[in-house]
């Protein structure tokens, strides 16, 4: 393709946003401008045509009729497993279906750390999570008798790795961090991460909701154990997720949910569970969601990551840039590597009140305190400003975001 959207990468932009519907309308008389991708994305086409076909032509239930439908959702959702598994490196039964990135941590949580953790033992988070990537351990924690400890940051919003290092000790269980902070964009060296922790037999989780949407992630390459994400913030549609885990730790973990699909036997005195991803996967799954994932993925896939991590990055410069010369704005976030996302407060001015003056104007922004508030607490702040970009995005949308700004300044500073 010759035709170039104002965006690095040479991606076809306006090309792209002819294959998400949901782009094309107005709010309050604007054009939307959709810049609240890192709470959840917009479809494309492929996604929703994936969607209707299953429900309308392959309806039913998996893994159990011989019957031709029964098959053929059968062989959609391994299908799609497939699909995830190539999309992140990893073989097809390490890929367990759940509901998102939470119920992904919550998996492991409950399923290898719980049984694992003594009195005394610890695990390591760090500063810039999620609370998806602090409650679920926290638990287990509170259940044990362990000890949950955090790796410190800078201002900037960059792990300390001296100090996350001297934390790794023979009491950790488990080191669980994000790829890509959710309130920050930081992007954490994960693969150096993990190879620190592994020198000192510390397993890894990886909460990556806000990492492969933006940029290639090979699972295998980064070293790590366990891999969690959100289909919905992956083009995908919500209520289905992935984790990604070594098969040797699937193999070890015990079910943590009982029910039909995730055994080999029953009798009333014994049960035989079925091997993983499977053990992991109790009750009738969101066959649809996993299908419409898969779809995203192949989609992706078909752009390239590398492609959308050149545009996005492309992006967050030129927005970085127009919004830090804005008078009064203070940037939360300024970490050398960062993916997407542009988290700022303005002097005099509620989050609140800025987000309802940029809806008017069309313009889709997180405020609060995103799920991070641990986050808000270290920059003593109690929400910020949060727009974040996607590959359907382009630079024509920062200047209206601009003006609103300075809108919002003129009303309420
Ligand atoms: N981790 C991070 C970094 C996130 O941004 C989110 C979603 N905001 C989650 C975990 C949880 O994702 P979900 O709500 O889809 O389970």
């Amino acid at each position: 393709a010759t035709a170039r959207n104002a965006g690095g990468g040479g991606m076809n932009v306006a090309g792209l946003r002819a294959d998400f519907p949901a782009l094309h309308q107005e709010i309050h008389g604007k054009p939307l401008v959709y810049l609240d991708n890192a709470a959840t994305t917009h479809k494309p086409r492929a996604v929703l045509d994936a969607l209707d076909r299953f429900h309308r032509r392959d309806n039913s239930n998996v893994h159990r009729g011989v019957h031709t439908l029964s098959q053929r959702a059968t062989d959609s959702y391994e299908g799609a497993r497939q699909q995830i598994a190539q999309f992140l490196g990893g073989q097809t039964d390490e890929i367990v279906f759940v509901r998102g990135a939470t119920e992904a941590i919550n998996l492991v949580a409950n399923a290898f750390l719980r049984p694992r953790l003594q009195p005394g033992d610890e695990v390591l988070v760090t500063a810039m999570e999620h609370h998806a990537n602090i409650v679920p351990w926290q638990l287990a924690c509170d259940a044990t008798g362990a000890q949950l400890r955090v790796a410190p940051m800078s201002q900037a919003g960059e792990l300390l790795l001296d100090e996350l290092e001297a934390l790794l000790t023979d009491r950790t269980k488990l080191l669980a961090l994000t790829h890509v902070s959710n309130a920050l964009g930081t992007v954490n060296p994960v693969a150096q991460i993990a190879e620190m922790a592994h020198a000192h037999g510390v397993p890894v989780l990886v909460d990556g909701a806000q990492a492969v949407q933006h940029m290639p992630v090979d699972v295998t390459q980064l070293g790590v154990d366990f891999y969690a994400l959100s289909g919905h913030k992956l083009y995908g549609p919500t209520g289905i997720g992935v984790l990604w885990a070594r098969s040797e730790h699937l193999e070890a973990m015990a079910p943590w949910q009982g029910g039909g699909d995730m055994i080999r036997s029953v009798t009333f005195e014994k049960t035989e569970f079925a091997p993983p991803p499977l053990r992991f996967e109790a009750g009738t799954p969101h066959i649809a969601g996993a299908i419409g994932l898969g779809a995203a993925v192949e989609y992706l896939s078909g752009i390239g990551l590398e492609a959308i991590a050149a545009h996005e990055s492309d992006l967050l410069a030129a927005a970085t840039d127009a919004v830090a010369a804005i008078d009064g704005v203070r940037l939360i976030g300024t970490a050398a590597q960062k993916a997407s996302v542009l988290s700022f407060v303005v002097e005099g001015v509620h989050p609140h009140d800025i987000g309802t003056v940029l809806d008017r104007n069309g313009i889709a922004v997180r405020t609060g305190h995103h799920c991070a508030q641990p986050v808000m607490a270290f920059y003593g702040v109690p929400a910020t400003v949060r727009a974040s970009f996607a590959l359907y995005n382009y630079r024509a949308e920062i200047e209206p975001l601009c003006t609103a700004l300075h809108e919002a300044q003129d009303l309420f500073a």
